[in-house]
């Protein structure tokens, strides 16, 4: 879809700029409306989370009021515009935050490259947000950004670049891997690429049972060999003696790009294992376009980052619905158990029967299959399954602190 300069400046712009706006939610027209949205009436809530502060869930926007907060370090693939030119990014991520899971948003662009720094800025802001999604920031930054806040915070922390990618392409690859029929702990995966969202697809396919998996970055394959690698790369160091993509291909399975486009060649995708698995997801170039896969291949699995091909890995169809769930439970923290469920929602939606209204907007008769491996991300049950698992995770792992919450309730009105 080819998108013209003067048409995006102008959604922009338009009427008026930016793509968000506040809107009062309750009635405010008379004099003690006023006095109950101020002062005096104001006092009560603030005195009852002054109490305790748990109360902050049923008196403010806190319960539906996720942060996403950037330092503009890797914004798309536009790299480190800094963060006021960010901003239109972080305006965009709200707003799909509000259609997809009707969940508000204060985007927060902090001018901080130092992590400490940044760190110190989050931490003394969250006492306005139920959530913080962290945003663009590069990697290796990002990786010590979210620990530390995950470990000092009391609400969910999720840099969407490394999980959302992670979390829907697991899904994508349970699929797969189902269609297959091939076995998780045998399989041999390539990973192109050791970004944020590379090493975070490693550690969560690592805990998904995949043992074998080679990663490269743009100097080849990461191996013990190599005296230049940070920590994050030296967790996914291999002992075996290959050094290019071309090496590391012969065999494999699956092929995951997190990289550059263009960079597979027909060669490799021959040299694969049996009914291969190719996730190339570069934007907007893939590693290899799927024409070019099924030209040599036609026993493949293809899935991009493009919506214009089947099987798009979008992390739209994850974290509006993770934090959903994360949100109404009143969850501390996101961990690896909710978003271990929250995969298998999406995995699972995509082998459910797809509605005619979802094929109608899609043009396409949606059948789980080669082809559609994982949901749209214009599929409404999402909203339902996924929020549903992650806080029914939630509830069972303690991290929940809402009291006498009814799964079967909460299901039933999220479908409304
Ligand atoms: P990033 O943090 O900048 O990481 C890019 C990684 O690619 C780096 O590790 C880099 O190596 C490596 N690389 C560059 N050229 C390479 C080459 N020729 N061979 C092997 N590795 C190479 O970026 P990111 O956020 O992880 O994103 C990476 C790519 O994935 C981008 O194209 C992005 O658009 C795409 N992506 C797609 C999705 C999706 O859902 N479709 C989601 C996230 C990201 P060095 O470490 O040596 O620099
Ligand atoms: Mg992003």
């Amino acid at each position: 879809m080819k998108i013209k300069k003067e048409e995006a400046l102008f959604y922009h712009n338009g009427d008026s700029p930016g793509k968000l706006e506040i809107k009062p939610k309750k009635p405010f027209k008379t004099q003690r409306d006023l006095s109950l949205a101020y002062t005096p009436g104001v006092a009560f809530p603030c005195l009852e989370i002054k109490e305790d502060p748990i109360r902050s869930y049923d008196y403010t926007i806190r319960s539906n009021l996720v942060g996403v907060v950037t330092n503009g370090t890797a914004v798309l693939g536009l790299g480190d515009i800094g963060s006021l030119a960010s901003k239109p990014v972080m305006e965009g991520k709200a707003l799909l935050f509000k259609r997809f899971a009707g969940i508000d948003v204060f985007d927060i662009e902090i001018d901080e490259k130092d992590p400490d720094k940044f760190c110190e800025v989050v931490k003394k802001i969250s006492p306005t947000f139920g959530a913080i999604n962290l945003e663009d920031i590069k990697a290796p930054e990002c990786f010590y950004i979210e620990k530390k806040l995950k470990e000092e915070l009391d609400i969910p922390v999720m840099h969407d670049d490394q999980h959302g990618t992670a979390i829907v392409s697991a899904a994508a690859l349970l699929n797969a891997i189902e269609i297959t029929g091939k076995d998780i702990s045998q399989i041999r995966l390539v990973i192109n690429g050791a970004g944020a969202a590379a090493i975070a697809c490693g550690r969560l396919y690592r805990k998904l049972g995949v043992k074998n998996i080679i990663m490269l970055d743009s100097k080849g394959v990461i191996s013990k060999k190599r005296d230049d690698l940070p920590e994050h790369k030296k967790e996914f160091a291999t002992d075996e003696n290959i050094r290019s993509l071309k090496e590391a291909m012969y065999g494999a399975d699956v092929f995951i790009g997190l990289s550059k486009g263009n960079i597979l060649s027909k060669n490799m995708v021959l040299s694969m294992n049996e009914e291969p698995i190719i996730f190339a997801l570069a934007n907007p170039t893939p590693e290899i376009f799927p024409e070019d896969v099924y030209s040599v291949r036609d026993d493949a699995i293809v899935a991009t980052g493009r919506s214009d091909y089947p099987n798009q890995i979008n992390n739209v169809i994850a974290f509006p619905f993770i934090f959903r769930g994360a949100l109404d439970t009143r969850a501390e923290s996101i961990n690896d158990q909710m978003i271990l469920s929250a995969i298998r929602g999406i995995a699972e939606l995509a082998k459910k029967e797809v509605p005619e209204e979802i094929k109608e907007i899609y043009e396409s008769d949606l059948r789980f299959g080669r082809d559609y491996i994982i949901p749209k991300p214009f599929d409404h049950r999402l909203l339902i399954e996924v929020p549903v698992k992650v806080a029914e995770a939630s509830l069972k792992l303690g991290v929940a602190r809402v009291k006498d919450f009814d799964l079967e309730r909460y299901r039933e009105d999220l479908k409304k």
